[in-house]
């Protein structure tokens, strides 16, 4: 490469960051309109219209289709599924130049989003959107329906100043990220594999190349059921979860004095939560079972 070539390049550079900037406002208010859609597991369909509403009217060829699980079941990388695929709709808009060259490519965002914990903790209604001091504040804004909008935006800001990728480019608006990732792997198994993928999931401004990922773990304790009156004569079930829990912490300790090389940064990579736990059936009970779900996490992602 010559002198020119990177003259030209940096101009093409600003060229394409200008026109990011020109279409920004139109992104916000995509991005506003998509927070609107309360698309927890199992209610993405309506945010998934929007999204192939979206690429259809930018000219990608969109494929709209329910998951099948006995698609996906036998491949690397399923994850079981413990909520009903009845109303699992993934989308992706595929651009496919006529003559394609170079290499392809996938900008993948996931649609669902986690649920909004009690509401009279929002200062705002989570799915009505506001910015504030230069943030924006709803459910799933962040992650990722932030990430979705920049995806769409980005080739929209290409298209502004006359250019188009040359390679086939497929926009994936997935479902199942916050708990399987099975998303991801049915748009593959649908065929829409590339050269490469950008994950458009924010994480701490930087690029992530890849990431330990989530186990979930399901524990139940069973008890002896016994009036209060009698307690005595009972095995208190809820109570019995407790040496199990730090017996779990003590595991997680252990997991981080033992990091994988890639983590020596990090001084606790792997972070065990206990994260939901119910239990009993009467007040007035000893309880007789009790059921606590655990999510174990590493910290950060490997970088570049
Ligand atoms: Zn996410």
């Amino acid at each position: 490469m010559n002198g020119q070539v990177d003259v030209l390049d940096t101009a093409l550079i600003r060229q394409i960051l200008e026109s990011v900037d020109a279409g920004y406002d139109a992104q916000l208010e995509f991005l506003h309109e998509l927070i609107k859609y309360p698309s927890q597991r199992g209610q993405e369909a309506t945010a998934q219209d929007f999204m192939a509403t979206a690429l259809r009217s930018r000219g990608y060829d969109v494929d709209r289709w329910q998951i099948q699980l006995e698609d996906i079941q036998h491949l690397p990388g399923f994850s079981p599924a413990h909520v009903s695929y009845e109303n699992a709709w993934n989308v992706v808009g595929a651009h496919r130049p006529r003559q394609a060259k170079g290499r392809s490519l996938i900008l993948n965002g996931h649609i669902d989003i986690v649920p909004t914990g009690p509401l009279d903790m929002w200062s705002q209604p989570p799915y009505e959107p506001t910015i504030e001091q230069g943030w924006m504040y709803g459910r799933g804004a962040g992650d990722m329906k932030a990430g979705l909008s920049a995806n769409l935006f980005a080739v929209d800001a290409l298209a502004r100043i006359g250019y188009r990728p040359a390679a086939d480019v497929y926009q994936q608006s997935v479902i199942e990220e916050e708990c399987t990732g099975n998303g991801a792997l049915a748009c593959l198994q649908r065929g829409y594999g590339a050269d490469a993928a950008i994950i458009t999931e924010p994480y701490n401004d930087m690029l992530g190349i890849a990431q330990v990922g989530v186990i979930w773990l399901q524990v139940e304790v069973r008890g002896h059921p016994a009036h209060a009156a009698f307690a005595s004569q009972g095995f208190n079930a809820i109570e019995a979860s407790y040496p199990l829990i730090a017996a779990l912490h003590d595991l997680e300790a252990r997991w981080n004095a033992d990091k994988h090389p890639a983590y020596e940064q990090i001084e606790h990579p792997i972070h065990f939560v206990v994260s939901r736990i119910e239990g009993g059936d009467w007040t007035s009970s000893v309880p007789s079972w009790c059921l606590g779900l655990l999510t174990i996490m590493e910290e950060s992602y490997i970088h570049i």
